[in-house]
C-alpha cells in the first residue's frame, strides 16, 4: 500500500521532508501540498514532488478523500488548528515541534486524540530516532546504573535579531526537554535558569548564553547549557552520570586528520546534517504506522509535556535563580 501524504507548510523542513517521502523512503508519496507562500509550495512541488496538488486551503487538504495522512510543517502557531483537523478528519498527522505554542494547545490536542480514543499524533522530536541517543539510552540502561545526574550543552554558531530569549527555550531547549525526559524514564518537577555574563555576539535584546537547570520526579538534577552564538558551530553534548559509571553521547562521525602538527575533527555547522539520518528514521516510523491508520513514536502527550516544562522555563527566566514548580495532570491511559 502506498501512504498518499498531504503537507502543510512547504518551508525549510517542508520541502525536506517531501524529498526524504519521494527520494528516500518507500511505502508512501506526497500527493498534496499547501503553504500560504505559494512560491514555497511552487517550489518544493517543482523540486521534488512533481505530481502532487497545490491546495490553497490547509483544512481542504486535509478532509481531502485522496489524502491518506498529513505532515504539519508550517509555522508553529498554526499547528493546533491543523492537528485538531487532522484528528477530526481521523487521519495520522505528523507534527513538527512545537505541537502548539502554548501548553492548553497541547492539551486541546491531547483530548481530542484520546476522544478519538486511538494514537493518530507524531511530533517531530527526531532526536529519539538519533543512532547516538539511541546508544546513550542503552547504556543509562545497561552500564551506568540508576543516573544521578546529566550535564548537557546545545550550541548554535548564531542566530538572527528576530531570535528571543524566551526562543531558547521553545524553539532550542525544547529538544532537550523531550530527549532527556526520555532519555532518563523520568518527568521534571522544577526549572530554574542562570544567565552568565552575556556574550558580546548576542544581540542587543537576546540573553544568551544561559544555563538551565531541571530536576526530575527521581531526584536527578540536569544542566543544560544554551548558547545560541558560540561561533564556532553546531554543538549537542550530553553526559549521563549513574551509580556505576558514566555515559556520553557519541560525536558524529568524521574524519580525523593529522597535518601541520595537528591533530584535528571537524565540528558541524548545520542543524541538517547533525540528526540527518534520525529525520529518515522518525518519518519511517510514521508512514509504517499511518499504513495501519494510527501513529507510533512521541505523542501528543509527550508534546504536551515538553510544552509544560517550556512555560515553567520561561517562567524561570523571568525570576532568574528562583525555581519554578512544574505539576502534570495524570498520563491519560492512550500514553501508557
Ligand atoms: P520555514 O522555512 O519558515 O517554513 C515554514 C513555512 O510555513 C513557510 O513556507 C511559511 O510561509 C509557511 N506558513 C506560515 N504560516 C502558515 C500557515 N498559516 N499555513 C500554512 N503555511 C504557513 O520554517 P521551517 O524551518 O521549515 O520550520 C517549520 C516548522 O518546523 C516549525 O514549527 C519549526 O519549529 C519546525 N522545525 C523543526 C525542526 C526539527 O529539528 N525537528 C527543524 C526545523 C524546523 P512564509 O514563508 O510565507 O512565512
Amino acid at each position: 500500500m502506498t501512504v498518499k501524504i498531504g503537507v502543510i507548510g512547504t518551508g525549510a523542513i517542508g520541502q525536506d521532508h517531501t524529498r526524504r517521502i519521494n527520494q528516500v523512503l518507500a511505502g508512501a508519496k506526497v500527493v498534496a501540498v499547501n503553504d500560504v507562500n505559494r512560491d514555497n509550495a511552487q517550489a518544493c512541488v517543482t523540486a521534488f514532488a512533481p505530481e502532487a496538488t497545490i491546495f490553497d486551503d490547509p483544512i481542504a487538504l486535509i478532509n481531502d478523500p485522496g489524502v491518506d495522512a498529513v505532515l504539519v510543517c508550517s509555522w508553529g502557531q498554526t499547528h493546533e488548528e491543523y492537528v485538531l483537523a487532522t484528528i477530526a478528519a481521523g487521519k495520522p498527522c505528523f507534527c513538527e515541534k512545537p505541537l502548539a505554542t502554548t501548553a492548553q494547545g497541547a492539551e486541546n490536542i491531547v483530548k481530542a486524540e484520546v476522544a478519538a480514543g486511538k494514537r493518530l499524533v507524531q511530533v517531530g522530536f527526531m532526536r529519539r530516532y538519533d543512532p547516538g541517543y539511541l546508544a546513550l539510552r542503552h547504556a543509562v540502561q545497561n552500564v551506568t546504573g540508576a543516573p544521578l545526574m546529566v550535564h548537557a550543552a546545545h550550541r548554535n554558531q548564531r542566530v538572527g535579531t528576530n531570535y528571543t530569549t524566551p526562543m531558547a527555550i521553545h524553539d532550542t531547549l525544547i529538544h532537550e526537554i523531550d530527549v532527556l525526559r526520555w532519555l532518563l524514564d523520568d518527568d521534571y518537577v522544577s526549572a530554574q535558569v542562570f544567565f552568565p555574563r552575556k556574550s558580546p555576539r548576542a544581540h542587543e535584546k537576546l540573553r544568551d548564553p544561559q544555563v538551565v537547570v531541571l530536576e526530575t520526579k527521581k531526584g536527578v538534577v540536569i544542566d543544560v547549557e544554551v548558547f545560541v552564538n558560540c561561533h564556532y558551530g553546531y554543538d549537542i553534548q550530553c553526559e549521563i552520570v549513574g551509580e556505576d559509571g558514566i555515559a556520553k553521547l557519541p560525536e558524529p562521525m568524521s574524519v580525523q586528520t593529522r597535518s601541520n602538527a595537528m591533530l584535528s575533527n571537524p565540528i558541524l555547522t548545520d542543524w541538517k546534517d547533525r540528526f540527518i539520518d534520525s529525520y529518515d528514521y522518525e518519518l519511517a516510523d510514521f508512514l509504517k504506522a499511518a499504513a495501519k491508520g494510527t501513529a507510533a513514536g512521541p505523542s501528543s502527550w509527550d508534546g504536551y509535556v515538553a510544552a509544560v516544562t517550556a512555560d515553567a522555563c520561561v517562567s524561570a527566566q523571568e525570576q532568574e535563580g528562583v525555581p519554578v514548580r512544574i505539576a502534570l495532570p495524570e498520563r491519560p491511559a492512550l500514553y501508557a
